[in-house]
């Protein structure tokens, strides 16, 4: 039964064409520069990549150009192959606990919580509304990235605002990535701690964005990401937490706007700010090489707010049996990895194998020696993959339901 997942961002659309419940994958890709004046369409197919540069005015756009080529290509033979679409939402506030079949209510839903990730409900939302434009019929559901948070205690993701105002606008912490969250638990329930009912996990998700999730027998009970994604640790662009008066102070004294200075602490900050060079952790360990200053403090401030998230979680979980390692940074840059394990080794009698760690990109493996007091591992993570077996389980919801 064919799925598809799709991630859409203001002018982006990833998506993957599964095979459920197998998971195979059929096919994947995306758009860029959607509105821009050049586009591109990516498509990845049996191992080969095509790529066409034209104009994509819309999502919807882009969705159709999408079902089309699906057909010209033969993937598919009609539109109705396809039987259910999951689309990633960032923000499902504390109206969504799980995942969503598309209707009137929840969009509205969706819509209310705008305000709280204007960047990214508001284009996932009309990207789901085009599906349905083009596609009546389809079942389609949303999959938030805040869903696997909600298990968290009020205790844990309360700021210590004005209990009345943080009720009234509904100023929280909601975390990020919980797809991500959710899958490396579950990889790691099945690979690594099978049978044993209880266990430990501290997930790093470590890409241009980040957050570091302290997981209890499967369930998120503290996160690094707050009310936005811009909060935790240090990111690509981002710069995590903080004091709160460095929000002040720079309004104050470089006269910015409200507008300006959120704008900043969410795209000139982080890696690329401390740097001042570049967002892409590649750029920021080749320039450290050359015995960059701002690449080496920025590095080195990257791994030091980590190793904090680790620690923090070290000790709310009681221990951990497990530390992961994973997206784009996680899974690829040893560097890091040795840095962040090398800050912690001392305290939490941690021990891995450089070597192996050195030649460790982007696939499952355990990097921990018998040393170690707690397993360490890189899993390659699969935000996508969990989308469509949300999708395909609620599909299977809506056919079981009594008619
Ligand atoms: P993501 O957002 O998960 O796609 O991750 C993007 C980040 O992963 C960027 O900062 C990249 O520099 C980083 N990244 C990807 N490949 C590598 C690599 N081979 N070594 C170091 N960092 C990498």
């Amino acid at each position: 039964m064919l799925i598809i997942s799709i991630n859409a961002g203001s002018s982006s659309l990833k998506f993957k064409l599964y095979n459920m419940p197998r998971g195979t994958v059929i096919c994947g890709g995306l758009f860029e520069r959607i509105d821009l004046e050049s586009g591109i369409f990516t498509l990845k197919i049996n191992g080969t990549k095509e790529e066409k540069h034209l104009q994509v005015p819309s999502h919807g756009f882009a969705l159709q150009m999408l079902l089309d080529t699906l057909i010209s290509k033969k993937i598919i033979k009609s539109y109705h192959d396809i039987k259910a679409a999951g689309h990633r939402v960032v923000q499902g506030g504390s109206l969504f606990k799980r995942s969503a079949p598309i209707t009137t209510t929840s969009k509205a839903q969706v819509a209310s919580l705008i305000p709280l990730a204007p960047l990214h409900n508001e284009p996932e939302l009309n990207c789901a509304t085009a599906f349905e434009a083009i596609l009546p019929n389809l079942f389609q559901v949303f999959v938030f990235d805040t869903s696997f948070h909600q298990t968290m205690e009020e205790a844990d993701y309360l700021f210590p605002i004005p209990y009345d105002l943080a009720m009234k606008h509904q100023l929280r912490r909601y975390g990020a990535h919980g797809t991500s969250h959710q899958y490396l638990a579950k990889i790691v329930e099945q690979k690594i701690i099978r049978n044993k009912k209880s266990y430990k996990l501290i997930s790093c998700h470590i890409g241009s964005g980040a957050s570091i999730c302290a997981i209890k027998d499967g369930k998120s009970i503290a996160t690094s990401m707050g009310l936005t994604p811009l909060g935790g640790i240090m990111m690509g662009t981002r710069s995590g937490d903080m004091d709160p008066s460095v929000y002040y102070y720079l309004q104050k004294l470089e006269g910015l706007t409200n507008e300006a200075t959120f704008q900043l602490l969410n795209r000139k900050s982080g890696l690329a700010g401390v740097s001042m060079l570049s967002s892409d952790s590649r750029d920021v360990l080749e320039a450290e090489a050359r015995g960059d200053k701002n690449a080496i403090i920025a590095d080195e401030l990257f791994v030091r707010r980590s190793a904090d998230f680790i620690s923090q979680y070290y000790g709310r979980l009681g221990g951990a049996d497990v530390i992961v390692f994973s997206a784009g940074i996680g899974e690829n840059s040893p560097e890091y990895r040795e840095r962040v394990v090398r800050s912690l080794e001392e305290a939490y009698k941690l021990d891995i194998d450089l070597e192996l760690n050195k030649k460790t990109r982007g696939t499952f493996m355990k990097l921990s020696t018998p040393k170690s007091k707690v397993k360490i591992y890189v899993i390659p993570t699969d935000e996508e993959l969990m989308i469509a077996k949300d999708a395909y389980q609620l599909y299977q919801e809506q056919q079981n339901e009594p008619k």
